[in-house]
């Protein structure tokens, strides 16, 4: 089934430079944040396909390149929660830093990441700085992340376009900075940088990521969470994974080539399932 869709210039590959791919679902009709946007169903396609060359999955679609983009600017999360049940950015953070630790996700994630680390320091990989350690986590205006990866050592620090993340500021002493991103908002460099099911949403995640490594300090780390493109053999076509809003799918070899290439090594990487039941993919990589 190659190539039976209008090509709109003959994308490459995002980590092997491959035209080649093959279809592995498609979709006729606009989906919920497609429609948000107003995207209508008149000459509307849009499918999953899987690189010849290297596997990673990614989408192709019929609508222009940055009509989603308002849902990351305006009052995305906040739509998206009505559809939920109605509940603001502030109130869900109110519930889920509540949870009990064996019943979050972010808590769960966060112990993760620093038994890593303190895994990597222990076998040298990664050098301990003196003082305070610095997290950015990009993309993190539900505030969670940050908030609970604060401790006597970490301070967090956030940057995501979306407005609802101001209260991390305002009500917890979180720096906010609300716009794209961009390196160097901050004073400083980090130890720390975080994406979070953010690659998976960016039209240039190579570039993304290299923009991320001029904030990370030298052996510094950058943390990246993506959806598992394991997906696709235990979900079924309308899980809100293979939504509009995704435009990749890694497995752990893209992932790692991708990461690579925007100048970081690789030092742990796991596939895990979230407590909220999604394939993810976890990679916690040094800047060498
Ligand atoms: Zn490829």
């Amino acid at each position: 089934m190659n190539g039976i869709r209008p090509s709109s210039g003959a994308k490459a590959c995002l980590v092997c430079g491959d035209t080649r791919w093959s279809e592995v679902r498609s979709y006729a009709s606009p989906d919920v944040y497609e429609k948000t946007v107003g995207v209508t169903a008149e000459g509307y396609w849009r499918q999953w396909v899987k690189c010849d060359g290297c596997g990673l999955h990614y989408s192709r679609y019929s609508r222009g390149d940055g009509v989603l983009d308002d849902l990351y600017r305006a009052d995305y999360r906040d739509k998206a929660a009505a559809w939920r049940g109605g509940a603001s950015t502030r109130d869900i953070f109110a519930k889920v830093i509540a949870l009990p630790p064996e019943q979050s996700e972010t808590k769960e994630r966060v112990a993760w990441i620093k038994g890593e680390i303190a895994a990597l320091e222990a076998a040298g990989i990664v050098k301990r700085r003196a003082g305070a350690r610095r997290l950015l986590d990009i993309g993190g205006a539900t505030g969670v992340f940050a908030y609970e990866f604060r401790d006597a050592e970490w301070l967090s620090h956030v940057i995501d376009p979306a407005e609802t993340g101001r209260f991390l500021e305002t009500d917890h002493g979180i720096p906010y900075r609300q716009q794209d991103y961009a390196p160097g908002a901050f004073d400083a460099p980090f130890d720390l940088v975080s994406m979070i099911f953010v690659l998976e949403h960016l039209r240039e995640p190579e570039a993304a990521l290299r923009a991320a490594r001029d904030d990370v300090t030298a052996g510094g780390l950058l943390y990246i969470e993506v959806p598992d493109a394991l997906a696709f053999a235990h979900k079924p076509p309308e899980d809100d994974i293979f939504c509009s809003c995704h435009l990749w799918m890694f497995d752990p070899l893209s992932l790692t080539a991708l990461i690579h290439r925007a100048g970081f090594e690789v030092a742990s990487l796991r596939r895990t399932t979230t407590r909220r039941g999604h394939l993810a993919l976890r990679a916690l990589a040094v800047r060498p």
